[in-house]
């Protein structure tokens, strides 16, 4: 019988109703899995639960709370067969991001997943993110860290909260979901990521000063020139299209440029949700390409910010941190660009 380890991190999932609104309360998520009949079941793989010790908002994770999450999956990576990591909604396209870098060559499914509504309330869409998330994790087909939610199967590290409100929450709008659960779990074996021969291997990541940019007309960019200093290691633009600024007199660029002198790695997003950045394709992006900004391709923001945060993490020399921006390391971007 396949066995799972569920983590809990904290989020609605696993909340109380208190007078300060809804909040994490410990020991409580170990009662509320007990009153899961499913759970039980047959067919069910076998669990055993660690509760943290720090319960959050998801709002409130840090990078330490990533490290606790891979450090705590990499101790009892030979002991289970899939991890399961029950989480706020508000930032779980993050950490998903996040631990897709830290654990690399991972060989075993890590789900993250939470729900719009408690498990202890009415019209809880928690019991089947919950007991689906048990059944993707016990699945020998997934090899990556994926999100499961409302139904779909996403890679972690392309997925995003589309609502704060629906169940229907997150969307890998670059990819189709890996797999979606109707009567049966039904996988796209075409996108899932191969298994590795090689041994896990866990990243601890530290804080690293990034900014994100999101342009739009009318920006005032002298309003963004006091952060573009040596202390910013990384900038993420959110630009627009294909990864196109504005020109004209509030331009964008000489201040790109100051931030580029103090070395700063400039990465290129789109606030489209679908497509790719193609840098240079118009002259309106040809500048930022000109000034050593380098293209994220179709990769997310979240993807982005916790790239760069692991290319920081590993100690690389800026000018290898650029290259690997642009390389597909676990499938945040397309697969054309070279897996390394
Ligand atoms: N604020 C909550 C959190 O992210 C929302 C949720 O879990 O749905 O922890």
């Amino acid at each position: 019988m396949k066995k799972i380890l569920i983590l809990y991190t904290g989020g609605t999932i696993g909340m109380v109703r208190t007078k300060e609104g809804y909040q994490p309360q410990t020991g409580g998520i170990r009662r509320l899995l007990s009153e899961v009949p499913d759970l039980g079941m047959e067919g069910m793989p076998v669990y055993d639960l660690i509760e943290f010790d720090r319960l959050i908002d998801s709002s409130d994770v840090t990078v330490e709370d990533w490290n606790r999450i891979a450090r705590t999956v990499e101790a009892h990576y030979n002991a289970y067969d899939g991890f399961v990591v029950l989480h706020g909604t508000d930032t779980m396209a993050y950490t998903a991001s996040a631990l897709s870098f830290q654990l690399a060559h991972l060989n075993k499914p890590v789900i993250l997943t939470g729900s719009q509504i408690p498990l202890c309330e009415l019209r809880s869409d928690a019991n089947d993110n919950l007991i689906t998330s048990m059944l993707f994790a016990a699945s020998d087909r997934l090899h990556e860290v994926c999100l499961y939610f409302g139904g779909k199967l996403l890679r972690g590290n392309r997925a995003v909260k589309v609502s704060s409100d629906g169940l229907n929450a997150f969307s890998s709008p670059n990819i189709p979901p890996l797999a979606e659960a109707g009567i049966r779990l039904n996988y796209r074996e075409n996108e899932l990521l191969p298994a590795s021969d090689l041994p896990l291997t866990v990243t601890d990541l530290s804080p690293v000063p990034i900014a994100v940019l999101k342009i739009f007309p009318g920006i005032q960019y002298r309003v963004f020139e006091p952060i573009l200093t040596e202390g910013l290691s990384g900038l993420v633009l959110e630009a627009f299209g294909a990864g196109n600024i504005p020109g004209g007199e509030e331009a964008l660029l000489p201040f790109i440029r100051r931030a580029a002198e103090h070395d700063a790695v400039i990465v290129v997003c789109s606030q489209c949700l679908k497509g790719e950045v193609s840098l240079g394709t118009y002259a309106t992006s040809m500048g930022l390409k000109r000034a050593g900004a380098v293209s994220g391709y179709g990769m997310t923001t979240e993807a982005a910010v916790t790239k760069l945060t692991y290319l920081f993490s590993l100690g690389l020399p800026r000018d290898e941190i650029r290259r690997l921006m642009e390389v597909n390391l676990r499938g945040e971007m397309s697969s054309e660009r070279e897996f390394i």
